[in-house]
């Protein structure tokens, strides 16, 4: 027998397989990890992805497996299926895909876990008792206060690590006979925090149709498209329930890292079952500790953010992707996969279910409901009768000429007021952290910028200093300008923490919190933040796009969004789809136990992507959205490749963008037709880190061969000192 073998994942370019004969005596299947000679490498790590029974190679040329590196299989088939899905689907290497599949920490060495030295109790019943009556003294009272804690304790739990005994009094039991001393595995607990069990909720008639709408549906894929408040989690905990009943496993993605502690106390609170968590947040050892706890079969569930989708699990019986419309679904380094993409391939190879859930789904996913590839089910309303929130647009073009200069308008703070004297809490949205988002010298017109990136810096009061946040780099304001020496350097553009002085001086006695990149630099700090306003611990809530999502504080009765528009100048198909989508996920914070209100402040609003939030009205933005982008050939009806250059010495990268745009005509030419345009030029921000920018916009209609033409045509060009990437609708495409 023959093993097809994928050598050094970690390191190689290459993209081979190579065979080694399996010595007879071996045990191999595919997925293993094993030890293998490799070229002038006495032993290297490789993964068996097949077996075979003859080799394409002559006998004597052949080598062999030296010896596997685990017992089980780190890999499963549908795993090895998948990496080859995607290395067709993103024209990667295969060992780039398996990386997906393999924590670092597995590659390059033998699994292990982590161990501590534990005492553990080997006696029981009577000979315990009798153990423990010797300890005492006449009187009853014992002999070593000591030793007797360290067996009440070992008595309640079993076993415990050594480190949080007192030692000698262990040493000596462990003479006596009574306990043992021994290495144990431990788990490294991502959040330790216990949660008391709770029990499900009587389901709505609502909730019960459409878990049998999921039940029986034949489709296996669909699309749960519920208004905030509606009750969709409740039913993906059903689904996961159904799962584990059939001795089925499921996955639940959530978008933000930061939301993931949350959702994992909730899930602890509904399931006896373990809970596995994969995230890029957790650290290497904790990682490893989830993997492993997937991997022996101890967590049928896992929960994680967008690579969780490739956890280890057999028998998947659902993958639901919650909030399916966030953009964090799409990776943001090289293969560009997105969850949706690997879970729809997942489910098909597993005969799993696969949910979509979101109050407003992309368009493109949508669409492809309205076509029947997914099961549309609707959830219109709010669970007992709750109405969604009125929503009140106000023109920020009349605050100005009333002289409001602050970022808050007259009926903002009316509401706010009012919000406060109910002792009700209300939530401030705004896209931008910071004091100012830029200085500007009023005489000559000079903006600063970083240094090595082509940004405006953004001013922190808090530290007092200019701070790029693309790169890091801070600089000390200056008070006059460094062009033609005025001391007329004036500060512009409304952050989050200008809002939070803003609204700290006009309610002095409010407890005023904000959430932003600056604010949550600890591990921990979110949960805490979560948890203190959940406590109403504080009244307001100040902060960017993620306090937007999925809270659920039921003493919110207020939410605003302070610039409802700064989305929908930025130059991409999505923006109006993405402004939609962001004012009704904002106006889903609000009213979630009684009614509550939105304010939305914006210079634009007749605009429909406003309008149609004010009425929450999803189906109406989506006519009217996808006609328009029927006519005007945008995706989904076409598809944008983006190939982006970038290199520290511009003349290099633009040589390239110039070789790069000579193949492509050689390659689209036989495809005129399929060409909608094809656009070269200067990346929005120009410069980040150092960095020179360009980019190839290629549209074309949606042509999965031409695409792959591109995808091959680039994987074979390269430039050494010019990085290149490929994506496909890019989730930026300035
Ligand atoms: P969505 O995810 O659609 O925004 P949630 O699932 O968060 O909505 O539900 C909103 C709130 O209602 C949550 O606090 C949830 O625990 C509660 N809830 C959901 N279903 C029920 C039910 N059948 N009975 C009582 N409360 C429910
Ligand atoms: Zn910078």
């Amino acid at each position: 027998m023959y093993a097809e073998v994928i050598v050094d994942i970690s390191h190689t370019q290459v993209d081979r397989v190579f065979e080694y004969r399996i010595p007879s005596e071996m045990e191999i299947r595919p997925g293993m990890r094993v030890k293998v000679p490799f070229g002038k490498m006495k032993d290297t790590e490789g993964i068996v992805i097949g077996i075979k029974e003859i080799s394409d190679y002559e006998p004597d040329k052949i080598r062999e497996i030296i010896e596997p590196l685990e017992s089980f299989c780190a890999l499963t088939e549908e795993q090895i299926h998948l990496a080859e899905f995607i290395q067709k689907k993103y024209n990667t290497t295969l060992a780039m895909a398996l990386r997906f599949m393999l924590p670092a920490q597995v590659r390059g060495g033998r699994i292990s876990a982590k161990t501590q030295r534990m005492a553990r109790l080997i006696l029981k019943g009577q000979e315990l008792e009798q153990a423990e009556r010797a300890l005492l003294k006449k009187d009853g009272r014992p002999r070593s206060p000591k030793q007797m804690e360290v067996l009440t304790f070992l008595k309640h739990n079993g076993q415990m690590a050594l480190r949080e005994l007192n030692t000698s009094a262990v040493h000596a039991l462990e003479k006596k006979g009574i306990l043992e001393i021994v290495r144990a595995e431990i788990a490294r607990l991502p959040f330790e925090k216990s949660v008391p069990r709770t029990r499900d909720y009587e389901l709505t008639e609502k909730q019960k149709q459409i878990l049998e709408a999921i039940r029986n549906g034949k489709q296996k894929r669909f699309l749960l498209h519920g208004v905030t408040g509606s009750g969709k989690t409740e039913i993906y905990i059903r689904v996961m329930r159904d799962c584990i009943a059939k001795g089925k496993t499921a996955i639940l993605l959530v978008p933000e890292i930061s939301l993931t502690p949350q959702t994992y106390l909730f899930l602890k609170q509904r399931f006896d079952e373990e809970i596995a968590v994969f995230h890029s947040g957790l650290s290497a050892g904790e990682r490893f500790d989830e993997w492993m706890k997937v991997k022996r079969g101890k967590a049928k569930i896992v929960l994680g953010a967008r690579s969780a989708i490739f956890a280890p699990l057999d028998d998947l019986g659902a993958v639901i992707i919650d909030e399916e419309h966030e953009t964090s679904y799409k990776a943001d380094n090289y293969p560009k996969y997105t969850a949706h993409e690997i879970a729809e391939e997942r489910c098909r190879l597993s005969g799993a279910l696969l949910i979509l859930g979101s109050a407003t789904p992309q368009i493109e996913t949508y669409y492809k409901a309205c076509r029947g590839e997914y099961e549309l089910l609707k959830m219109p309303n709010r669970l007992f009768g709750l109405q969604l929130p009125a929503v009140e647009i106000v023109d920020m073009c009349g605050e100005l000429k009333k002289g409001n200069r602050t970022a808050i308008s007259g009926r903002l703070y009316e509401e706010l007021e009012h919000t406060l004297s109910q002792k009700k809490q209300a939530m401030l949205f705004l896209n931008r952290r910071g004091y100012s988002t830029f200085v500007m010298c009023r005489s000559c017109g000079y903006v600063v910028k970083c240094g090595s990136c082509d940004v405006t810096m953004t001013y922190h009061k808090t530290q007092d200093i200019l701070k790029c946040h693309y790169c890091g780099r801070t600089k000390v304001p200056e008070t006059v300008c460094p062009i033609c020496g005025k001391p007329h350097l004036k500060y512009f553009g409304t952050g989050t923490q200008q809002i939070e002085e803003q609204v700290r001086q006009m309610f002095p006695q409010a407890r005023v919190l904000r959430m932003d990149l600056d604010t949550m630099t600890t591990k921990g700090a979110h949960l805490e933040l979560f948890e203190d306003f959940a406590a109403h611990k504080a009244d307001i809530l100040i902060g960017t796009q993620m306090i937007t999502k999925g809270f659920d504080f039921k003493n919110v009765t207020l939410s605003a969004v302070l610039a409802a528009d700064t989305m929908l100048n930025i130059p991409d198909y999505r923006s109006a789809e993405r402004t939609f989508c962001h004012i009704t996920q904002i106006a889903g914070r609000a009213g979630r136990k009684e009614p509550g209100t939105v304010i939305l402040q914006t210079y634009n609003p007749k605009h429909y992507a406003i309008q149609y939030a004010k009425y929450h009205d999803y189906e109406g933005f989506y006519r009217e959205e996808i006609a328009m982008r029927e006519m005007a050939q945008l995706p989904p009806f076409s598809t944008y490749v983006q190939i982006q250059f970038s290199g520290e010495r511009e003349e290099q990268v633009v040589e390239a963008v110039k070789d790069f745009i000579r193949r492509l005509k050689a390659v689209l030419l036989p495809h005129k037709r399929g060409i909608i345009s094809i656009r070269a030029s200067e990346a929005a921000i120009k410069r980040i880190k150092d960095m020179e920018r360009y980019h190839i916009l290629i549209h074309l209609k949606n042509d999965e061969d031409l695409i792959g033409q591109i995808y091959q045509l680039f994987q074979k060009t390269r430039y050494g000192n010019v990085l290149t990437g490929i994506d496909i609708n890019p989730v930026n495409m300035a």
